[in-house]
């Protein structure tokens, strides 16, 4: 599966370049609620899963630009369910996901076209081609992907399959930045990768959230990392969203994680 299926936009230079810094308190939302702010992607009490297996049930989310959302849950709790259900890579058994306010029933292929991204946590580069002909491939740009990790510059002429995992991350991440996404979804990018990488994935991620208005939602596992650039989050349990917060309720979080993995919650 490729996290880069369809050209983005590709008009205007502007470019982060290396400026990038965490998330911090001046980014803190006012309220949870899923009608306080416009929304880029909404999912509305969605039902999915496999077969007769529903993984997610009745999940409420919403995603708005300038923000990053952050969805936490032990493994199985229907993290990745829940970003293929947002960009319509599984059935719904009830529930709506919307785009721009509206039912969207589009395939991830179409929803791209409309500036939705996910990248998948394998993320798919090509391994033989080159770290440019992976970045033109995402038709965003290569100046303007180099610029969110100006670290590929140097390695551009590499084949992608020699790149470290960081630094093959650096690449599917720039490639779907530089697609110019009004939505970006983020399936645990930091798998296997070392803390100081993964900060700095995540810094970007804030960056690009906060400078150019991209709406993000990431799974992650490393939940004290991602705490410190989102700014709202949601807790998974047995596929139903048990706790939700904003930026700063790491305590609420903590408690919350605690409960989830002994059982003792309450579906919201
Ligand atoms: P992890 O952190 O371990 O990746 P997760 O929170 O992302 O977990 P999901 O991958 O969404 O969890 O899985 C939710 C449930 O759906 C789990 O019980 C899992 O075993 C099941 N599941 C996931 N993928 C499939 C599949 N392709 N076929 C059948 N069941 C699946």
């Amino acid at each position: 599966m490729a996290d880069i299926v369809a050209e983005g936009e590709t008009d205007g230079t502007a470019s982060l370049g290396s400026d990038v810094s965490r998330g911090d308190a001046s980014r803190t939302p006012q309220s949870t609620s899923s009608d306080s702010a416009e929304s880029v992607l909404e999912l509305r009490e969605v039902t999915s899963g496999y077969g007769d297996l529903e993984a997610i049930r009745g999940v409420c989310l919403t995603i708005r630009p300038g923000e990053v959302t952050a969805l936490f849950g032990a493994n199985g709790a229907g993290k990745t369910t829940t970003l293929l259900a947002a960009v319509n890579m599984l059935p719904r058994k009830s529930g709506e996901v919307l785009l721009d306010g509206r039912p969207c029933r589009s395939s991830l292929h179409a929803m791209s076209r409309r500036g939705v991204m996910f990248v998948p946590c394998a993320p798919s580069i090509i391994k033989k081609l080159s770290v440019r002909d992976n970045l033109k491939l995402g038709r965003g740009g290569v100046d303007d992907a180099v610029a969110y990790f100006p670290e590929l510059e140097a390695l551009l002429r590499r084949p992608a399959g020699l790149l470290s995992g960081g630094e093959q991350q650096m690449l599917a991440l720039s490639r779907a930045l530089a697609t110019r996404p009004r939505a970006l979804l983020v399936d645990e990018l930091s798998l296997g990768l070392a803390p100081l990488i993964v900060d700095r994935l995540l810094a970007t991620l804030s960056a690009a959230s906060r400078a150019r208005g991209v709406a993000v939602l990431i799974v992650e596992q490393q939940a004290r990392r991602a705490l410190g650039v989102a700014d709202r989050w949601h807790l998974l349990a047995n596929g139903s969203i048990v706790e939700s917060g904003v930026a700063g309720d790491h305590a609420a979080l903590e408690a919350a994680y605690l409960a989830s993995m002994t059982g003792s919650v309450t579906t919201k």
